[in-house]
Parts: C-alpha cells; sequence; structure tokens
C-alpha cells in the first residue's frame, strides 16, 4: 500500500452506486453501462501504465428534478447531476446525488468480457482505493465524467504532528486494542487471521481504521461518514466505534448459534430415535405410527356419536394431545381418556324388538324350573314395559341366598327385552371411586364400574345386573350407596356425573336389576327405589326338578356328553341333594353333577378300547382322536372334552348301553356321602345340645347349641365367634333358668343357685363363622335346661325364637328359610313362635307336609315340645 499518492488534478469519475470504496479497500467492478465501458476503455485499457480513476458515491433518488448539464456544476456539497449511466438512457428525468468526496483508485486488474452479438462489451475491473479526495468541478469527457480534484490525505509532516498528539495516541491504542480484539475473535471462529495480525503491526492507524470499517457491512450512511472523516482522530474514534459494534454483533450472533445449535442437536436425537423406534416397531409387524393412531382415534370419536357439548369437550382434550409428544408426561393418560370417550356408546342401543310376553313367559319357564310367582312378577314388569317403555318402574331386587337362579333370572330379563345384559359387581365395594371413578388428576385413575361395564357392553340401553348390592360399605372413602342412590334415581341418572369421566353420562335408558343375599344390609334410602322379590332357596323336591331338567342336559351338553351315554336316575339326584348338598341353592348341585360328568368322560377314554366302534368313526373331526383309535392306542382323558368338538365322543363311540350313575359311582366319584339323616340325632345324643335354626346370607341354616358345666365360681363362657345380641340373649336364657330352676325342678329347694360351686360354657359350633341375632333365645334355654335336668333333646326336633326375660317367645324373621332348612337336614318337628304363623304361606306345601310345625306362646311351650314326654318339670312332679 502506498504511504502517499501523487494525484493528478483532473481524474476520470466512475458513479459507484449506494456504495463507498474506502482506501486500503479492494473492489471488483463488471463495467455493463455505454458511459462506464467508454471510461474503462479510454482512461485503463488502452494506457500502457493502468492510470488511476475516481470512484464518487452516488445516491439514487426517487425526485424528478429538470435535468442539468454537468457543466453547471458548483462546488456545492452536495451535487445533482444526471447519472452517467443514464445519460443516454431512456429516463433522463431521473435524479442522483454525487457526493463530492471519493476516493482515488488504481486499477489492479483488468478483463474484457466476450464481445455480444450486439456489438457490447463488458468490462471486469479490480480497483484498490487509494486516498481521499474531494471534488472541486465536475465536467464530461464524452460520455462520461470527470472532475477537478484536491488530495484530502494528510502530508507525511502532517502525519508526523498528529502521531505527537496525546488524544491521537490514547485513540490509536483503544482502537488496535479493539481491532486486536476483534482479530482473535474471528480467529478462533475461522482459524484466520495471521495474517491480519502482521498487518496490525506494519499498516499505520489511520489506514488500518479504513480496512478494517471497508471490511464490515455497515449502511451507505456510515460508509459516507467514514468517507467525510478526514479528521484522523475523528475517523479513529469512528472506526472504533464500528469495530466494537461488530465485535458485539459477533458475540450476540454466537450466543444465538450456540443455543440453536444446542436445540438443533436435541431434537436432532429426538429425530434419531424416533427413527430407530420405528425400525424396530416395522421389524416387529408393529408398525402403527403415533400419526395414524390418532387420526384413528379421532375417526373413533366422530363416530362415537357424542352430544354436542361433550364433542367440544372431548375435541379440546384432542387439540392437547396432538401438541404433545408420545413421551411427554400425561400423553398416554390423555390417550386413554380419549379412547374411553370414543369407545362409550353414548348414543348405540341394541334394537328393542317389539316384546312378545308370550314368549318372554316361554323363555323364563324354559330356563327356570319353579319360582311360579317370581317369573309372574317378571312378566307383569315386562308388560308395563311394554306398554310404555319409558315407565319409570321400580328397580327389580332378587333377594335370596346364592345359587337360586337371581342372576339367571336377570339375564333372562336381557333376553325377553333383546338387550345386551352386563354384571357389574358390588360385593366388597367400599370406595366410593369404585362407583363414581377417580378424578384424571390421581395417578392410575380410572372410571368407575359403571361406566366400564357400559364400555364392556357397547350400547347404552343395557339390561345392567347389580350384584350383590348389600355387600356395599362405607368407611373413610366414601360411601358407594349414595352413588347408586344417584344411578338409580330416573331424576339424577340422566346426568351420572363420573369423576373420571368428567361430563354427565346418560344412564336413563339403562335397566337395573339388583341382587341381594339378604334385605336388612341394604340402606333404606337404596331399599325405597327397589322393589324386593325374595327367592328363598329350593327345596328338594324342586332341587331334583330343576337338576333333571336344566343342570343334568346343561352339565351334559358342556362335557360333551349325552343321554344315550351318560344317565343320571332321579333316585341318584335325590341322594346327591341329600348327601352331599345342603345348600338354599342349587350351586353345588351342579358342581357336583359337573365331578360326575367329568368322571364319566374318563370312563369312555377307559372303555374306549372295548366298545364297538360305529361305521362312522373315520368321520371323527379331530385328528387326534382318529389316529389314536386308529393305533388301538389308549386315548388320553385330557383329549376328551377339549380335543374333539362337543358331541363327538358320544357320536363316535357307540355305547351298547348307558353309563348310569348309581350309588356306588356316587361314592367312588363324590366320596363317601357328607351328610346324613342321623347327623342330627348323632350330635344330639347327650343332654345339653339342642337344635336352632338361625338365618344366614346362605339361607336357612342348623344350628346346634352345646352347653356344658364344670367345676368353677359361676362364670358363663360364651364361644363361636358371637355377637352382642347373640351374647345377651345367653345371658338373658341363664337369668331365666336360674329364676326358675326350682320351679323347673332343676335344682332342690335348698340349693336355689343353679351356679354354685360351677361354671357354664355355652358353644356354638361351626365357632369359625360370625353368628348373632336374637332368634337363639329359645334354643339356648332348651340347651341350658337340658344340661341341668339331664335329659336329652328330641333329635328330630328344631326351634327357633327370641325369648323376653320373663318367657315370652317373640317372633323371628326368615321363618321360611329357616324351615326350608330343617326340612333338608331332614329334622321333622319345628317349634316356632305362635305369632310367625302367618308366615308359614309362604313355605312350599310339600315341605310343610313333612314337618311337624310346633307353635309356642311362652318358654314352657318350646320346653314342653322339645323334650321327650314334655317338659322337664311336669316328668319331676309326676314322679
Ligand atoms: P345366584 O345369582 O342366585 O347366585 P345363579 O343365577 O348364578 O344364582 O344360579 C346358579 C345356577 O343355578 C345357574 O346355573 C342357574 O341356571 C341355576 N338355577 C338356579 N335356579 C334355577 C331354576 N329355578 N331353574 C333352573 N336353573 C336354575
Amino acid at each position: 500500500m502506498a504511504e502517499s499518492v501523487d494525484l493528478p488534478s483532473r481524474l476520470a469519475i466512475l458513479p459507484f452506486r449506494n456504495k463507498v470504496l474506502l482506501p486500503g479497500a479492494i473492489i471488483r467492478i463488471r463495467c455493463t453501462s455505454p458511459s462506464s465501458v467508454k471510461l474503462v476503455e479510454q482512461e485503463l485499457w488502452q494506457r500502457e501504465e493502468k492510470g488511476l480513476i475516481g470512484i464518487l458515491p452516488v445516491r439514487d433518488s426517487a425526485e424528478v428534478v429538470p435535468t442539468l448539464s454537468p457543466g453547471d456544476r458548483s462546488s456545492k456539497n452536495q451535487e445533482e447531476i444526471s447519472d452517467s449511466h443514464k445519460l443516454d438512457g431512456k429516463n433522463q428525468q431521473e435524479v442522483i446525488h454525487w457526493h463530492n468526496r471519493g476516493v482515488a483508485a488504481r486499477a489492479l486488474h483488468l478483463s474484457r468480457g466476450v464481445e455480444k452479438p450486439s456489438g457490447r462489451v463488458t468490462y471486469i475491473v479490480v480497483l484498490e482505493g487509494l486516498c481521499r479526495f474531494s471534488v472541486q468541478e465536475l465536467s464530461t469527457r464524452g460520455t462520461y465524467y470527470t472532475a477537478r480534484i484536491t488530495p484530502l490525505d494528510m502530508t507525511k509532516s502532517d502525519m508526523d504532528q498528529v502521531e505527537q498528539d496525546s488524544e491521537f495516541v490514547m485513540l490509536s491504542r483503544q482502537f488496535k486494542t479493539m481491532a486486536m480484539e476483534l482479530i482473535s475473535v474471528l480467529e478462533q471462529k475461522q482459524k484466520t487471521g495471521g495474517r491480519t495480525k502482521v498487518l496490525l503491526e506494519t499498516v499505520p492507524v489511520h489506514k488500518l481504521a479504513d480496512i478494517f470499517v471497508a471490511s464490515f457491512e455497515i449502511s451507505f450512511e456510515e460508509q459516507l461518514s467514514m468517507l467525510d472523516s478526514v479528521d484522523v482522530k475523528v475517523r479513529l474514534s469512528k472506526a472504533t466505534e464500528l469495530v466494537d459494534r461488530h465485535l458485539q454483533s459477533i458475540r450476540v450472533a454466537e450466543k444465538i448459534t450456540q443455543k440453536v445449535e444446542g436445540q438443533l442437536s436435541k431434537s436432532q436425537k429426538e429425530f434419531l430415535l424416533r427413527q430407530q423406534m420405528r425400525a424396530i416397531k416395522e421389524e416387529l409387524g408393529d408398525n402403527d405410527d403415533d400419526d395414524d393412531d390418532v387420526a384413528t382415534l379421532e375417526r373413533k370419536m366422530k363416530d362415537a356419536g357424542m352430544p354436542p357439548n361433550i364433542w367440544k369437550h372431548a375435541q379440546r382434550e384432542l387439540r392437547r394431545l396432538k401438541k404433545m409428544q408420545p413421551q411427554q408426561p400425561g400423553y398416554n393418560s390423555s390417550r386413554v381418556y380419549l379412547d374411553l370417550l370414543a369407545d362409550l356408546p353414548w348414543q348405540k342401543t341394541s334394537e328393542e324388538h317389539e316384546l312378545d310376553l308370550k314368549a318372554a313367559k316361554e323363555r323364563l319357564d324354559n330356563d327356570h324350573y319353579g319360582l311360579v310367582k317370581i317369573k309372574q312378577r317378571i312378566i307383569e314388569y315386562l308388560a308395563v314395559r311394554k306398554l310404555k317403555p319409558d315407565a319409570r318402574g321400580p328397580v327389580l331386587c332378587f333377594v335370596g341366598p346364592p345359587g337360586v337362579g337371581k342372576t339367571s333370572l336377570a339375564s333372562s330379563i336381557a333376553a325377553a327385552l333383546g338387550r345386551k345384559f352386563v354384571r357389574m359387581s358390588l360385593g366388597g365395594v367400599k370406595d366410593e371411586a369404585d362407583i363414581r371413578g377417580h378424578r384424571r388428576t390421581y395417578i392410575g385413575s380410572m372410571p368407575g364400574r359403571l361406566i366400564d361395564g357400559l364400555k364392556r357392553v357397547g350400547v347404552c340401553n343395557p339390561v345392567m345386573l347389580l350384584d350383590e348390592i348389600d355387600k356395599t360399605g362405607s368407611d373413610v372413602r366414601g360411601d358407594p350407596a349414595s352413588a347408586l342412590l344417584e344411578v338409580l334415581d330416573p331424576e339424577q341418572n340422566r346426568t351420572f356425573n363420573d369423576h373420571y369421566l368428567n361430563v354427565p353420562f346418560d344412564l336413563s335408558k339403562v335397566i337395573f336389576v339388583a341382587t341381594a343375599n339378604r334385605v336388612q344390609p341394604i340402606p333404606p334410602a337404596l331399599l325405597d327405589r327397589m322393589e324386593v322379590i325374595e327367592l328363598p332357596g329350593y327345596t328338594p323336591e324342586e332341587k331334583l326338578n330343576i337338576a333333571v331338567r336344566h343342570l343334568i342336559p346343561r352339565v351334559l351338553d358342556q362335557h360333551g356328553l349325552n343321554f344315550d351315554f351318560l344317565q343320571i336316575p332321579e333316585a341318584t339326584v335325590k341322594l346327591i341333594v341329600q348327601r352331599y348338598t345342603r345348600e338354599a341353592g342349587v350351586r353345588n348341585l351342579e358342581r357336583n353333577l359337573a365331578a360326575i360328568a367329568r368322571a364319566a368322560a374318563v370312563r369312555v377314554a377307559e372303555q374306549e378300547h372295548a366298545v364297538p366302534l360305529g361305521k362312522d368313526v373315520q368321520q371323527i373331526a379331530s385328528p387326534t382322536l382318529e389316529s389314536r383309535l386308529a393305533d388301538g392306542a389308549e386315548v388320553e382323558m385330557e383329549i376328551i372334552p377339549m380335543g374333539v368338538n362337543n358331541h363327538d365322543i358320544s357320536r363316535a363311540l357307540r355305547i351298547t348301553s348307558p353309563l348310569v350313575v348309581d350309588e356306588a359311582m356316587l361314592e367312588k366319584v363324590l366320596g363317601p356321602p357328607r351328610y346324613d339323616d342321623r347327623e342330627t340325632a348323632d350330635r344330639v345324643a347327650t343332654p345339653g345340645i339342642s337344635v336352632g335354626l338361625v338365618w344366614t346370607a346362605f339361607g336357612g341354616e342348623v344350628q346346634f347349641v352345646e352347653a356344658t358345666a364344670m367345676v368353677g365360681k359361676g362364670d358363663l363362657h360364651l364361644t363361636g365367634q358371637l355377637g352382642d345380641v347373640i351374647k345377651e340373649s345367653a345371658q338373658i336364657a341363664m337369668t331365666w333358668v336360674r329364676a326358675r330352676a326350682t320351679e323347673l325342678k332343676l335344682a332342690t329347694a335348698e340349693e336355689t343357685n343353679l351356679l354354685e360351686g360351677r361354671d357354664i360354657h355355652i358353644h356354638f359350633p361351626a365357632g369359625a363363622v360370625p353368628k348373632d341375632g336374637p332368634s337363639a333365645g329359645v334354643t339356648l334355654v332348651t340347651a341350658l335346661v337340658s344340661l341341668f335336668s339331664q335329659r336329652k333333646v328330641r333329635a328330630d326336633t328344631a326351634m327357633t325364637g327370641e325369648m323376653t326375660l320373663r318367657g315370652l317367645v317373640l317372633p323371628v324373621g326368615g321363618i321360611k328359610d329357616k324351615v326350608l332348612a330343617a326340612h333338608r337336614y331332614g329334622i321333622k318337628r319345628v317349634i316356632l313362635p305362635e305369632r310367625n304363623l302367618k308366615d308359614l304361606v309362604e313355605v312350599p306345601s310339600a315341605v310343610l307336609s313333612s314337618l311337624e310345625i310346633l307353635l309356642a306362646k311362652r318358654m314352657e311351650d318350646v320346653l314342653e315340645h322339645a323334650f321327650e314326654g314334655g317338659c322337664p318339670w311336669r316328668q319331676h312332679s309326676k314322679l
């Protein structure tokens, strides 16, 4: 770079649009306009030595002013003259502003472009800015301009003087520091800068300022003001400011880049993992895409037929889901929730066909033996529904011991109405959330059983069985019964609110049917909404009929057998009922029949080789059985029920005579009899034992009461998991017996205290089963009287009744079940409170006719009936 340049007084001028060439900078220009081409050709190209030209910044202007000739120019600061490019152009009116200062430039390189067919040529010129000048006068030379100029750069002596100036020294130091900093920043970024550092050492600082600034991208105004900074101090301070600004902008840009890079790498990582996951899924044949998934969900939601307000809610939730990444917490829960919304039967119903009462009755009769009154009540219920389909009838509640057909009656109602059936078990439900669901804010929250049941059944008008409604309890987690109240209330269940679902669901189309073992535990408010239909349990005769007509055909069918193969005669069924079951329902009976069927199936396998095979044996569907039969090998028992189509065994294996189940086979299959009629006689073999009748969740039961005396201090011990009421009954019984000890001839007149020197222990066997209730009163007294009198109670007599302290016998509940239980146990005589006479109408006449019913008003009546030969004291008095 030249230290000082000898400038001619007149320079050819190249206007430089909206740009400034600063001393020390190098530019490359393509000259295309006729005037600039001419300038290059005449001033640079044709000269031996590349000449100098002046580069003058010009500014475009939209103003339209009268065109002035260049000759009119004065040395005003800002000249206005037509652009040389446009001099020969069409638009002569456009005005440009010439700057009055420029930079003299030397051509470093010149090249001529290929001549166009039109004859136009272009030149490429590489110029180096040398020093500033100011324009004294502009004039034209042919098509381009020349100007009379004055150099503006300082002379060497001026420069020497300035260098002494302390302000200059300070400014130049400041600039250099800044420049150094910029260089090291750039060095870090681009790993270049070694050369720039050398520049910093060798080039004078005022020139460095121009060189640095020329390399920045700054506005035209700033470039102009830099050009105008003839004073080196001004130039240095401006340059320092610009270098500083540039440095800042680099730093900010760097920060942003770092941030963006960080984000980019995270999302790139995610992208990569996602790609891998997709590949793995594809490999596993599980390539359902999340996007597709959401689209499917959306489609499903649209088809769900949600009411408008719920649809809006669902859409909001869906929008939220779409914004989430599948890995994001909450995505899954939101997804599962929307799935539920889409799956719920908002409008879907099972087609309700015209109710045919006759067909419904036939169906009930076909499915259930007996239960005449109950079936009649169900038909009435259905008839009302037929006449007024939207009638808000009561909720039917079947109450009775297990296995009496409550569930199957409910499912028959569903079948008669042509509706789907869904069972909701309420046994052991203590938490309200079980019915109403948990709010979605809980981790692992779920909808309640009701909504879940509706989702499973897929229609909004099923018959829903609320099973074991008496087994719900309440604790700190709320009261399920209150939620059930809302469910069963026709006024409220249109907008049933499940906490999880959080939008109302209309339950009004659901037909509810409930079951319970007992009425008492059902909360009164709930009971109020229901119509209780009691199923007391079956008599042995009924059980026999149920077994023959319903259970045996079903069990045979389930085991792939039929009557050609297995026959269970009525006498055998009777034996099963008497000796192997002692329940109110028929569940154990069914179980025992199934055991016999299983054993018979094994028999088939065992007898197989001896059985003459039918002609159609080749048509057996199962290849396993076929090949085994062909081999003559033994057929293993497992394949009988499972390996072949149910009906094939008996069809394929032509049995010459069916297998008839007899007593011997019963014992072989079911073991020795579990119960017999002698049980009571055996147990009541000693004094101090009486037979009571109690009522449990399993129906009526026979309950023995044992009392014994031993040496002691007059204490009363009670065992057998007794509740408070029954303990009190024992106290009352003891008191009553002690009070009448002499009267009853249980003690002599001298020793009036029965407990003198002894303790009494009363035990209720089946010690593991909790017992409570007042109805054991008369049984307790009878046991005590038997103990003290040392006389045995009649083994064929059972009793029930509450006793007051004064010996009155009060009526008790569950008479029907108790009488049935006595009948089951083979008891012949039953002592009941007189006021329970009315309850006997409910007892089947077949049972009544086989029993002797003895009514008691006072305790003495009970004792009279309970002992062989009457009440003990009369015996005594006779003596
Ligand atoms: P629950 O619901 O009362 O406990 P289920 O309805 O489950 O009893 O009945 C148990 C079994 O006994 C079922 O297989 C049912 O079909 C059968 N059953 C009960 N009562 C009868 C009846 N009266 N006629 C025919 N089958 C019956």
